[in-house]
């Protein structure tokens, strides 16, 4: 038999998805894979009851329906200080997963560069494989992952296609300042370097931190490409809705390679999420408080077990410093912790291209019923997990 493709030689499966089968053969609590365990909005599900009986099974338009490309271009006009056309300038994608890839695509070619900031969401590694592009990544300097400013314009001067910002950070929960935002848009025109931006946490920021969509910048309409998702804004992660938001030239590249990848994401779904599309501020301002309490109760549980936490100032993941626990592998801890104290969470070496292996990443997008389940099991992590002696 010939060797299947040189491309994927590289891969592993993805380690947070590979973490949520681990997590449920143990039967822990999964915080490893950032999903919901809690409802979408009434509203949603019952347009989608409504949906099935209507016209609405087979393909829609292949960059996306009609009514929805509208209602999420009058939703995202405003913060992004564009007045976005739904007719040239929208492409919607099977989640923002599509959309990154086909971002990638639209813009790399095999060999060029393309700036990471480590740690990085793992898809973007498989990303920059599949489109042949090469990372060059940056450090985002632990505890408060800040960039340093000369090694990041030492990687533009590299002559990289395109920069990927995820923003707000998974999973370090990082949200750029505006002054940072500013300083990668003056090397992105400096240097003629695209900006990929990922946005799927930007209603999910916790004051006083605010979230800056970088294509508002100065300048940066025309190099930026949007993706986000309304996963994580809706708490539908399964209905793989997604999109793309650029300018006419990016999109018009963007569109084809999207219809020769999935064709379009599923009609019926694009029509039943309208309603929230529609929501006023109020639903926004609800679901941060909600996050926020969520965060707060989380971290005060960690607090109380003494471990060692980032604060995120976004997104909803937290990562944990196990150096006391002495583990070599935090993937190995990652499998102790989800079989003897039955908690799921993903090891922080899938996230970082440094050789970091003392952190692991929760998350908390739970009902509180579930966190405290969590925190009830952690908090006799250092029976169940005994320290490690150095000198074994
Ligand atoms: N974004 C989520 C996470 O980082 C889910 C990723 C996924 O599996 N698509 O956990």
């Amino acid at each position: 038999m010939q060797k299947l493709s040189d491309r994927t030689a590289g891969f592993t499966d993805s380690v947070i998805r590979r973490m949520t089968r681990i997590s449920d053969q143990y039967g822990a609590v999964n915080l490893s894979q950032g999903f919901p365990d809690f409802d979408p909005p009434k509203e949603i599900l019952d347009r989608l009851k409504e949906v099935a009986y209507q016209d609405f099974h087979q393909y829609s338009i292949t960059w996306g329906a009609q009514n929805f490309r509208e209602a999420l271009a009058a939703k995202q006009s405003g913060p992004m200080g564009h007045d976005i056309d739904p007719n040239s300038e929208i492409v919607v994608t099977c989640g923002s997963t599509e959309a990154m890839m086909a971002a990638m695509m639209t813009v790399a070619n095999p060999g060029d560069k393309v700036i990471v900031f480590s740690p990085f969401y793992e898809n973007y590694g498989a990303d920059a494989i599949l489109s042949g592009a090469e990372p060059i990544y940056v450090p985002l300097h632990p505890p408060l992952f800040k960039f340093n400013p000369e090694e990041l314009e030492a990687a533009f001067a590299q002559n990289p296609k395109a920069l990927i910002l995820c923003n707000p950070s998974n999973p370090c929960g990082k949200v750029f300042t505006l002054e940072e935002l500013t300083y990668i848009a003056d090397l992105a025109k400096k240097y003629d370097v695209y900006v990929i931006a990922d946005e799927v946490y930007e209603h999910i920021v916790y004051a006083p931190h605010k979230h800056t969509y970088i294509s508002s910048l100065p300048g940066m309409w025309e190099r930026t490409i949007s993706c986000s998702s309304l996963s994580k804004t809706y708490s539908i992660t399964g209905w793989r809705l997604g999109y793309i938001i650029a300018s006419p030239e990016i999109v018009d590249v963007a569109r084809k390679v999207h219809d020769f990848l999935t064709v379009g994401a599923a009609a019926p779904l694009q029509e039943a999420v309208i309603p929230g599309l529609k929501f006023g501020q109020e639903y926004y301002d609800e679901l941060l408080l909600k996050y926020t309490r969520k965060r707060d109760l989380f971290l005060k549980g960690l607090d109380d077990i003494g471990l060692i936490h980032t604060v995120p100032e976004g997104a909803y993941y937290v990562m944990i410093d196990i150096r006391d626990f002495h583990y070599e592998s935090d993937l190995e801890f990652c499998e102790v912790l989800a079989k003897e104290v039955g908690v799921g969470a993903v090891p922080g070496s899938s996230f970082f291209k440094e050789p970091v292996n003392h952190l692991i990443r929760f998350h908390f997008a739970k009902k509180d019923e579930t966190l405290f389940h969590a925190l009830d099991r952690l908090s006799r992590i250092k029976e169940k997990i005994p320290v490690k002696s150095r000198f074994l």
